[in-house]
């Protein structure tokens, strides 16, 4: 069989996203809802492939308008995600859950917010993390270091800077969107500021 489905009987994983479900129902206040987690086996030849890239989105990925996670089992990644990490990259499929349910699936909303997001609040950051090209964030031709690792510092500054509230306040928001380019106008209202000076203030503080 290629994946089994939650609820199985793997107690650690089992444990991990009740942990979780409860973490990110309660961020963003919404009821905890029911998900699937199917985990997937990984062939030995594709898992080498794989490490190559080194991106979490060919070992975890969801499908949140289907209420769906997928994860490699474990086993089959132990050499490169720890018992840690692998449960950060649970934690992060489950924030994209709960994060498209909370901006009722609006495809506007831009992916760097969704990885930023999910990052920062999996713990998946590294503390003092740079990127390069960071200034490229809102850029329509954004590279993927820049939409994860962008997103994450981007994400974090928000909502250590200016409050939770705010953000899911400025978050919330965004499913009306009707174009991605009205995203900067919705975090105008939000945050009385323009998004472009926001992310000037982090690489003003990163060449500090
Ligand atoms: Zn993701």
């Amino acid at each position: 069989m290629l994946y089994n489905i939650f609820p199985n009987n793997d107690i650690e994983l089992n444990k991990c996203i009740e942990e979780a479900s409860k973490e990110y129902s309660g961020f963003f206040n919404i009821p905890n809802d029911e998900f699937s987690v199917c985990v997937f086996s990984m062939k030995k030849e594709i898992f080498d492939e794989f490490k190559s890239i080194k991106e979490d989105y060919v070992v975890a990925f969801a499908c949140p308008r289907s209420n769906i996670i997928f994860i490699c089992n474990h086993d089959d990644i132990k050499n490169i995600y720890n018992d840690i990490e692998y449960k950060k990259l649970i934690k992060h499929e489950i924030v994209h859950v709960y994060a498209y349910m909370y901006v009722n699936f609006n495809k506007y909303v831009p992916n760097w917010l969704h990885e930023g997001l999910a990052r920062y609040l999996s713990g998946q950051m590294i503390s003092g993390e740079v990127c390069k090209d960071l200034e490229t964030l809102f850029n329509d031709n954004i590279l993927p270091n820049v939409i994860y690792s962008g997103g994450g510092i981007f994400v974090k500054h928000l909502i250590e800077t200016y409050g939770n509230k705010k953000f899911l306040e400025f978050f919330n928001e965004l499913r009306n969107l009707k174009s991605s380019n009205e995203v900067s106008i919705i975090f105008m209202k939000h945050y009385n500021k323009d998004i472009k000076e926001v992310l000037n203030e982090i690489l003003g503080e990163n060449n500090k």
